[in-house]
């Protein structure tokens, strides 16, 4: 059987221990290969890599960083397809979404070579003649990366090529779930001429990793994509060895249709929101709060559309919602419902898994939600949407902020006013109002509250990888002049 194995100082090889996981398509439940798991011993292998490479390419030229970047971006474009193939086999989405997802993934390489280049420093005025006061960003030093299933290469290549271009090195453990896409990634980077040790990938058991790595005296910055409980974790275990932290977390996104929106297009993002990757995606929708004006057409037009949703194997032609990533999900979307229903919600469309073979769930709408539903309180990571009316903005946005996390917020308005309050007051760290207009290489992406901080993605996402320097120098004439 296929084995996915780890990267290590520029060497593809399999864990020390023998271990391993499986690898199942979510469309059959099938196994169909294993990943090898990483032991202290090769974990100590790729600290020791990670702090060597890096004390040289912290000195290659951010030009000539780029230029390996590039290669590497195009590699990614010319093997898209077959990647693509590989993450719909893993991971379950369709294959144009797996596509989508593969090309994107080559701009935001490029993003950070070009960005790398203007890692600008500042000179400040100084009190003194002949003081010169300079700030520098410096490469902060080897990262621990740990990146989630549901975005196997988008979600892994802002933290490596974010590393890369900083001029540090990287160590990441990709999801076991889904390893086979980020391996081809990690191979682009070696195959552009990365050298070796810079970037390291790894698989293992995740807890058993990162107490391993966030420690280490090699690692200086740590950069998580995953669910809220992990991340309050590997923060507090960052903060004990004060390391820095770049942590993207769950989020519970509103999506606020106003008295005067037009709710054909409402309905037409909201749809396409809510499906994408099966509803598995942490900016995407999970709770609508619709005008009461537009409420029941918007409700018929969600509910026609969720029918028609055409949801089968992501290999298979003209499907657009695969099955969910690993039957965790599945519990966990059936969880939801019986909880919400057991509340009064009313579920009219969906509600249930499809078949009995692969995980798939039925999109579903769900109406009469009371807010402190499970599903109205903790990101349900799937194909649920709850619908809820409303007569007063004021209170839509309270609702909306009601929750300890702000990740997203989608809205629609025609009314320029009503959408710069919206900006303004919903508690969010990221807003797209009349359209969906975030996660693009070159905008912070990042939350709020319990959503996490940090940025990935904009001038920010390059930051996280740098630390700052002041230097400050009373010039002296030479001795020998
Ligand atoms: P989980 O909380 O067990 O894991 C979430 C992610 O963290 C996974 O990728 C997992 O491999 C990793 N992880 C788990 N324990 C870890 C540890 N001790 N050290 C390092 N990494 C660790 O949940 P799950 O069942 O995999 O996913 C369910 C929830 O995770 C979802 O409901 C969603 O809220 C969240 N999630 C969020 C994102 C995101 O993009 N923010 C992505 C995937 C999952």
């Amino acid at each position: 059987m296929e084995l996915a194995k780890l990267f290590i100082d520029g060497a593809w090889c399999e864990g020390s221990s023998g271990r391993s996981g499986k690898v199942i398509d979510p469309a059959t439940g099938e196994t169909f290969a294993s990943v090898t798991h990483a032991a202290p011993a090769d974990l100590d292998r790729a600290l020791s890599a990670a702090r060597r490479a890096f004390l040289e390419w912290r000195l290659v030229s951010p030009y000539e960083r780029s230029k390996l970047l590039r290669k590497a971006a195009n590699l990614l474009r010319d093997r898209a397809p077959d990647i693509a193939a590989l993450m719909t086999r893993e991971q379950g989405k369709p294959l144009a979404e797996a596509l989508g997802e593969t090309i994107g993934s080559a701009d935001h390489i490029d993003w950070y070579a070009e960005e790398g280049r203007r890692a600008y420093g500042r000179l400040i005025p100084a009190r003194a003649p002949g003081v010169r006061q300079i700030v520098i960003k410096e490469p902060v030093g080897p990262v621990a990366g740990f990146s989630p299933w549901n975005f196997p290469v988008s979600q892994a290549v802002r933290k490596i090529a974010g590393a890369v271009a900083a001029g540090c090195t990287i160590i990441i453990k990709c999801p076991e779930e889904t390893p086979f896409s980020p391996i081809e990634l990690v191979r682009c980077f070696a195959d552009a001429g990365v050298p070796a040790g810079v970037v390291n990938l790894v698989f293992g058991v995740p807890a058993e990793i990162s107490e391993y790595l966030i420690p280490a005296p090699q690692i200086r910055k740590i950069s998580f994509t995953g669910s809220i409980p992990i991340g309050k974790h590997l923060g507090q275990l960052a903060a004990a060895h004060v390391k820095r932290a770049t942590l993207e977390l769950g989020g519970h996104s509103p999506f606020i249709v106003c008295e005067d929106a037009d709710p054909e297009d409402a309905v037409k993002l909201g749809l396409f929101l809510k499906y994408r990757n099966a509803g598995q995606v942490c900016a995407a929708p999970s709770r609508y709060y619709v005008h009461e004006r537009h409420y029941k057409r918007f409700v018929d037009a969600f509910v026609a559309g969720s029918e028609s949703l055409k949801v089968g194997p992501g290999t298979e032609a003209g499907v657009q919602m695969g099955p969910l990533a690993n039957s965790r999900r599945l519990d966990a979307m059936q969880a939801f419902v019986t909880d919400a229903e057991s509340r009064g919600a009313r579920v009219l469309v969906g509600g249930k898994r499809i078949g009995n073979q692969g995980n798939f769930f039925a999109p579903t709408v769900l109406v009469d939600t009371p807010d402190d539903a499970r599903l109205m309180v903790d990101e349900p990571f799937g194909p649920l949407a709850p619908i809820a009316p409303f007569s007063r903005l004021d209170d839509a946005i309270a609702r909306s902020n009601s929750l300890p996390y702000g990740l997203a917020a989608f809205a629609f308005t025609r009314s320029e006013r009503t959408s710069t309050l919206l900006g303004e007051q919903l508690e969010s760290g990221m807003v797209s109002i009349n359209h969906f207009g975030i996660a693009a290489p070159e905008t912070p992406f990042g939350g709020v509250k319990e959503s996490g901080y940090g940025s990935e993605g904009g001038v920010e996402g390059l930051d996280a990888f740098f630390q700052t320097k002041f230097i400050s120098e009373l010039g002296l004439k030479d001795a020998a002049a």
